[in-house]
């Protein structure tokens, strides 16, 4: 079973479902050709738990994509369920924040939102969740003005604010309870900023949620298994 670390607590929690939103900040949204004054309408799509790894782990190349891009997006941890949650209570049903990626494997994105087919392939395969471990939110820690950084082989990919998403962490939890019930362990996703592109086997990447937690990820590199043999 997945778990994530939640720091100050003795054991891993379990992860339950993982709810990600498709587009919360304007200029992501006019990056992937979409209208970036639209009103926010949030996409919600799921990842499976499997689909987790954690901290200075390995992450494989889907054999199934040539086009394999990260999204770097803050990550919600919930403490305490919920259905239909008001946005003014919202932030109470948290656990924890970290940081993590939303890999997608964007070929078979654009393939099979041209065929009217669901993401599910697209967003939710092996591996295509890295996060980093979780910080209990504290008074003074405001989830909606956090830097994060992503850098791929010590270059800088994606650097943004979370003050800059169309829809706060408390909004996002409110708009997403409408549909899916919360529960504890359960991960939010809240969108990525533009500077989304491709990652190759063998990159080192490091993310960052500035000044509360990081983490560290390779993609396997094949030539790495045959070293030695
Ligand atoms: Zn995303």
């Amino acid at each position: 079973m997945a778990t994530v670390r939640l720091r100050g607590v003795d054991d891993d929690m379990p992860v339950g479902k993982i709810v990600c939103v498709g587009a919360n900040y304007d200029k992501h949204i006019a990056e992937m050709g979409g209208k970036a004054d639209a009103p926010p309408d949030p996409v919600f799509f799921f990842k499976p738990p499997s689909a987790i790894v954690r901290d200075r782990g390995l992450i494989e190349y889907p054999a199934f994509s040539s086009l394999l891009h990260h999204e770097l997006e803050m990550v919600l941890l919930f403490g305490r369920g919920g259905s239909v949650i008001p946005a003014a209570r919202a932030i109470d049903h948290l656990a924890g924040i970290g940081v993590g990626l939303d890999l997608t494997a964007r070929d078979v994105q654009s393939r099979d939102r041209e065929r009217g087919r669901p993401w599910a392939i697209a967003k939710g395969f092996d591996y295509s969740a890295p996060v980093s471990d979780f910080l209990p939110l504290k008074p003074g820690l405001n989830p909606d003005d956090l830097r994060m950084t992503l850098t791929v082989n010590g270059e800088m990919r994606q650097h943004a604010s979370t003050a800059e998403m169309l829809l706060s962490s408390a909004e996002l939890i409110a708009a997403a309870s409408l549909y899916f019930r919360f529960e504890r362990g359960d991960l939010l996703f809240t969108g990525t900023p533009d500077g989304v592109g491709p990652l190759e086997r063998g990159d080192a990447l490091k993310i960052e949620l500035e000044g509360v937690v990081g983490a560290t990820f390779k993609i396997n590199d094949p030539g790495c298994k045959l070293s030695g043999t």
